[in-house]
């Protein structure tokens, strides 16, 4: 038997290249660029180049290093983008504004209004 075949996830197009982003960060099992509908001055995904986990939980269930990369990641972002402060954001979940379900990070810096959100 087979498995069954699933399309690549829009951030795994990102990553193969067939998709443009602006990229600002990339190591062998990262890639970060800027969200198409930025809701801050900074707005960068993080988002492991595999897609084996689709969300935060999995991911920290699954490869808890890896979910420490995307952090220390982010931390470089912030730093080189606005003054190294930065809030982190996972939606999970659909009715969480979860639209993706190949587990991102939302990294939101520089200035941010109060009460802030990715969605
Ligand atoms: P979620 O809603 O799943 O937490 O976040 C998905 C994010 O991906 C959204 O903020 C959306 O703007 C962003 N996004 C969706 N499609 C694309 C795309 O093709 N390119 C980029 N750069 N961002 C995208």
């Amino acid at each position: 038997m087979t498995e069954p075949t699933r399309e690549p996830s829009i951030f795994s197009r990102i990553i193969a290249r067939e998709i443009p982003a602006t990229i600002v960060y990339e190591t062998e099992t990262l890639l970060a660029f800027e969200d198409i509908a930025p809701q801050a001055p900074v707005h960068v995904l993080v988002v492991p180049k595999t897609e084996r986990y689709a969300n935060v939980v999995e991911l920290a269930a699954g490869n808890p290093a890896l979910l420490a990369e995307m952090v220390t990641a982010a931390s470089h972002i912030a730093a080189e983008r606005a003054d190294g402060e930065f809030r982190l954001i996972f939606n999970t979940g659909a009715s969480a504004g979860q639209t993706v379900f190949h587990v991102h990070a939302h990294v939101l810096a520089g200035s941010l209004e109060e009460g802030t959100l990715a969605h």
